[in-house]
């Protein structure tokens, strides 16, 4: 199989077309990716189509919701997912990379540099903290962020970067649903609102949600 036709083709019926730049980047991330994970263990994902479907396709998923030139944080980004991926495919959007792993700031520095992307900001904090420093509360049109922690300690890392009228993307595995229900009240507190859960099923039978959530 063509995993680059295959990415294009999967990547089209999720809403986002892959042009050959987009591809040529991606390639150069995931060749990186691998040869930087010998060395320090960023993902447990190391074959080329694990990567193209269980990370890359994965992070588009989010592309048809962010806005033309919006400012994104991605919260507990490890090693660029899903900000990175989107960063490459919509090089319109300013992003925010966070992360409290040094190590893993360091990888998203130096492919940052590797692609020569524009408007990429690499932060080694934890949230929680990076949220008491100067312009960073209330600064985002959108935060996202994927498998770091269940909603209640999530939105309280996440939705507070927002500012009023913005949005707040966790993705999310099938049983997400228990978690949702322990955080409402921590989502509600924040300003946070539901205001739609998004299934999508990646090749391979992956269940995957996205729980968009609107800063009011
Ligand atoms: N989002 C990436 C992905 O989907 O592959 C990485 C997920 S990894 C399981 C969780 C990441 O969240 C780790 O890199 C960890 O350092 C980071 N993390 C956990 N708690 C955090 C916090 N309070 N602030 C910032 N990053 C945090």
């Amino acid at each position: 199989m063509d995993l680059k036709i295959f990415l294009q083709n999967e990547g089209q019926k999720l809403g986002t077309v892959l042009d050959e730049h987009a591809l040529v980047q991606l390639w150069a991330y995931k060749a990186f990716l691998k040869e930087y994970n010998q060395k320090v263990n960023l993902t447990a994902i190391t074959d080329d189509e694990g990567i193209v479907t269980k990370h890359f396709l994965d992070c588009l998923t989010i592309l048809p919701h962010i806005k033309q030139g919006a400012k994104v944080i991605d919260i507990g980004t490890g090693p660029g997912f899903p900000g990175l991926v989107a960063k490459i495919v919509r090089p319109d959007i300013s992003l925010t990379l966070l992360d409290a792993r040094g190590k893993k700031v360091k990888f998203l520095e130096e492919v940052a540099k590797l692609l020569d992307l524009d408007g990429v900001t690499c932060i080694h904090d934890r949230a929680e903290d990076r949220l008491k420093a100067a312009g960073y509360a209330k600064s985002f049109d959108l935060a996202v962020s994927r498998a770091v922690a269940a909603m209640d300690k999530l939105a309280g890392w996440c939705l507070p970067f927002v500012k009023n009228g913005g949005s707040f993307i966790a993705m999310k595995g099938p049983n997400f649903q228990e978690e949702l229900d322990a955080g409402a009240k921590a989502i509600a507190k924040l300003g946070g609102k539901i205001s739609q859960i998004s299934e999508i099923t990646l090749p391979g039978d992956i269940t995957r949600n996205l729980i968009i959530i609107t800063k009011t």
